[in-house]
């Protein structure tokens, strides 16, 4: 037997509101969007968006013949005696990290679920897929989240050192770096003819990589900034890393500009934003389950650092794309749960 109704439907839902509000106030918690949930401070500083306003344009890809899928920069394919590209996850061989029945994936990094053989196989068809031949060697190197930047000549290929960031005026190799949710940067000096890439993580951008990068460009090749064009890959965006208080500490603790790179974010789905503990188990680890989360803009902080080392904002270019967002283009760390491909910025100097 049906219960019989006694109430208007609203008065219903208004009560059961009430029962969650008396829930969520037993445990500390508020459900308001405008209250404060658990563990948060004062945030009025910093702008409040939803995942839509802050997400970066979507990255477009160029195919190669091979069926590699990579990003090219808007525009330096002007500059005749440059390679350059970042690496999807579209194409190759690999499946260990492709749904099932799916055509194999570019997984460029030697992780533990892949085999040594695809990946080379991968790396091979990259480098043809940039540069015409698949035996164009890459440099790369072992990442450690630093600042640490090597001058790369054509032996680098076979011997990778550690480091973050790599630099050359060697004709005939490709410089890479690995990401799977870090910001790559690529740098080209279009009058020196020298070439850098670099990683930026949080870790390796709260280090200044990219500004003490470019630093290190003007001593190794005398580059002025002047000269220099950059451009900053697909990466996890503002609209997706959420982050903890503790970077926000960081940040501020290093750059007077920290403010503009943080924003209060929060759902933009109404349902969630009244009732988020009924979405717990679907959020990805790392986002505050109640109320709005800290999101940091690596895109930015990145542009800054490259401006701040006297980059014209017009030589900066965005990629665009980001690697939480767009899941069936890019491998994402965090949006697979630590169980991803990775794919490569590359940049070198024709051979
Ligand atoms: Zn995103």
């Amino acid at each position: 037997m049906p219960p019989r109704r006694t109430s208007p439907a609203s008065a219903t839902v208004e009560s059961h509101i009430n029962e969650i509000d008396a829930i969520f106030a037993g445990a500390g918690l508020v459900r308001s969007r405008r209250g404060k949930a658990a563990g948060v401070r004062d945030r009025a500083k910093y702008q409040e968006k939803t995942p839509e306003e802050l997400r970066p344009a979507p990255a477009q890809t160029l195919r190669a013949a091979n069926g590699v899928e990579f990003v090219p920069v808007h525009g330096w394919e002007k500059i005749s005696w440059l390679w350059h590209g970042f690496s999807t996850r579209v194409g190759g061989v690999s499946t260990t990290y492709a749904g099932e029945g799916s055509d194999g994936e570019l997984n460029l990094g030697f992780t533990a679920d892949d085999s040594r053989e695809n990946v080379l196989r991968n790396r091979g068809l990259f480098a043809e897929a940039v540069t015409g031949s698949a035996e164009t060697p890459i440099a790369t190197i072992r990442q450690i989240h630093s600042s640490v930047i090597t001058l790369a000549d054509a032996a680098s290929a076979g011997q990778p050192g550690k480091g973050d960031g790599q630099m050359t005026d060697t004709p005939g190799l490709l410089l890479g770096v690995m990401t799977a949710d870090c910001i790559p940067v690529l740098v080209a000096d279009r009058k020196r003819r020298a070439v850098a890439a670099f990683h930026a993580g949080w870790r390796g951008t709260v280090k200044r990589i990219v500004e003490s990068g470019i630093g290190r460009m003007r001593l190794e090749f005398g580059s002025r900034p002047e000269d220099l064009v950059a451009a900053i890959g697909p990466g996890n965006g503002p609209c997706c890393y959420a982050v903890g208080e503790e970077l926000l500490s960081e940040f501020t603790s290093q750059f007077s500009y920290a403010p503009e790179l943080f924003h209060e974010v929060y759902d933009s789905d109404p349902v969630k934003q009244k009732y988020p503990m009924l979405f717990l188990t679907q959020r990805a680890p790392g986002h505050s389950p109640i109320g709005p989360s800290l999101h940091l803009d690596l895109f930015e902080a990145n542009r800054r650092q490259l401006l701040a080392a006297g980059l014209r904002p017009e030589n900066i270019s965005l990629a665009g794309g980001c690697t939480g967002c767009q899941r069936d283009l890019f491998f994402s760390h965090r949006a697979s749960q630590g169980r991803a491909g990775r794919m490569m910025a590359v940049i070198g100097i024709r051979g």
